[in-house]
């Protein structure tokens, strides 16, 4: 049987093996145009209309990771956040 440590190291393996799968396959979806995102939904028909909820613009990719409003809380934490990891390396 291998040593605890060992499952841990391979569980924690599999974890970010996973992570970075979906990571990868979200990254290839948006290249694609293939998201659940309104402009993506409207132009295959799946949604009647393209513009955001926010109704600031078209629910793209880009208005999503950049401009909605919607999401410009999590945005400022993730700017904190990595900031500080930023300035941790520093020192
Ligand atoms: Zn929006």
């Amino acid at each position: 049987m291998p040593p605890p440590q060992s499952i841990l190291y391979t569980s924690i393996g599999i974890f970010l093996l996973c992570l970075y799968r979906d990571i990868g396959i979200s990254y290839c979806r948006l290249l694609l145009h293939d998201t659940m995102l309104l402009e993506d939904a409207f132009r295959t028909g799946v949604s009647e209309t393209p513009v955001c909820e926010c109704g600031q613009d078209r629910e793209t990719a880009e208005h999503f990771l950049l401009c909605c409003s919607k999401y410009q809380e999590a945005r400022d934490e993730l700017k904190d956040t990595v900031s500080q990891v930023l300035e941790s390396a520093k020192h």
